[in-house]
């Protein structure tokens, strides 16, 4: 009797661990904290992703393009499954600046939310569109020695994420065969493999195209959540075939080998309460209003006119 008492107050002496997050899709299934039960920060009112109304964005003129240094550095990095997503850590070297941003930053990863439909996928949506997909790079304050450092900072913007929709299309984006091939060879949590070399600017939209974007301070859109981040999304999409975004549903899965198997699919978290946070968008390469060329052409019929005679 006493061993069973000894017994029984050794097993209520035990912790509770708590259970690890994961997204709806896979909280139906497993025991995990799925997105309402989020921990740390993930209550509060600055939260990521957003829903960005173009209509109450506000022109900043102080939003001018980015500096890219060694995005276009061609490496072999290592691609993992990590349970919520497939991710890439990236060398310190790659930074950048400008951007309306105050200091450098360098990147620490990228990695990409998606579902296994094509209308939506992507965490932040514009005018309630979504992306089928959506590439995150993170970077941190150049300061840091890693992500942890960062996040025991003060301020709001102590990480800067890019953002980039991803669209689906009827042409093959190149830039991420290589990428798209590795997934049977990370199809579950922990899998890792070497991708072949390529460069940043091998999976987004050309650097002439980047001049456009939105700007808001929010936070990680994982736990735990922290509001410590300066949001970048870019107005100009990533366009990939249907069949290479369909590919990360099929190929990807939650769990480890050695458990049931769940489909990664609808990794992604719901938009939050914009709250009274303003969304800024930037004004470089914003074209001519359609004013211009109605007064355009008066104007050179009247210099024509006045050549001829
Ligand atoms: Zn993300």
């Amino acid at each position: 009797m006493i061993s069973f008492l000894m017994l029984l107050a050794l097993t209520l002496a035990q912790p509770v661990a708590p259970a690890h997050w994961c997204y709806q899709s896979q909280s139906q299934t497993t025991a995990c904290t799925g997105p309402d039960n989020w921990p740390g920060y993930c209550q509060g009112k600055q939260q990521s992703p957003i829903d960005i109304n173009t209509d109450k964005t506000m022109l900043n003129v102080s939003l001018v393009p980015f500096q890219f240094t060694d995005y276009d550095k061609r490496e072999s990095r290592i691609i993992e499954n990590n349970g919520h997503s497939v991710e890439v850590k990236l060398e310190n070297s790659i930074k950048i600046s400008g951007g309306g941003l105050q200091e450098t930053y360098k990147a620490v990863a990228f990695h990409l939310h998606w579902s296994d439909a094509l209308d939506e996928g992507s965490e932040h949506t514009i005018d309630g569109q979504s992306g089928a997909m959506e590439l995150h790079i993170v970077h941190i304050k150049d300061k840091y020695k890693n992500v942890s450092e960062a996040l025991a900072g003060n301020g709001n913007d102590e990480i800067a994420v890019l953002g980039f929709l991803i669209k689906a299309s009827h042409g093959n984006n190149t830039g991420f065969t290589n990428l798209v091939e590795s997934l049977s060879k990370v199809q579950y949590q922990s899998n890792n493999t070497h991708l072949k070399e390529f460069s940043l600017f091998d999976l987004i939209p050309r650097i002439d195209k980047l001049k456009n974007y939105y700007r808001y301070w929010g936070s990680l859109t994982t736990p735990n959540c922290d509001e410590k981040v300066i949001w970048t999304v870019f107005h100009e999409p990533i366009l990939l075939h249907m069949n290479q975004i369909l590919e990360f549903s099929k190929k990807l899965y939650y769990n480890l080998e050695s458990d049931k198997k769940i489909s990664m699919a609808d990794n992604f978290r719901n938009t939050q309460q914009l709250g009274g946070r303003q969304v800024f968008t930037s004004g470089v390469g914003i074209p001519l209003p359609h004013a211009w060329p109605t007064l355009l052409a008066p104007l050179l019929t009247y210099l024509l006119a006045v050549f001829l005679y």
